[in-house]
């Protein structure tokens, strides 16, 4: 029998745009780096679950409105440059205490 899994779409949504807003602002592009941006907009922005089997390739949602993509963008770009200015990443060869 299929899971079905709750799933935000919003985190695909913001994951299919990241390159894009990393290159433009020439950001870090390491995986933490990649994940702070993520989360920070995430977190910025309202939840869009939608139910689906595991593993479903699932279309596009036609209901996404041209404001959640200029929020969403918004959100993007914002992230972009906090992580940017201040990078979690490490920054040294230090082993963490
Ligand atoms: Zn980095």
């Amino acid at each position: 029998m299929k899971q079905v899994v709750l799933k935000n779409y919003m985190e695909t949504l913001l994951l299919e745009k990241l390159d894009e807003v990393i290159d433009k602002l020439d950001c870090c592009k390491c995986e933490k780096c990649r994940m702070d941006i993520l989360s920070y907009a995430l977190n910025r922005l309202p939840p869009k679950y939608v139910a689906t089997y595991e593993g479903q390739v699932y279309s596009k949602l036609d209901t996404l409105s041209l404001q959640y993509e200029t929020d969403l963008m918004c959100a993007l770009y914002q992230a972009a440059e906090v992580v940017r200015e201040h990078p979690h990443h490490d920054l040294t060869s230090e082993e963490p205490k």
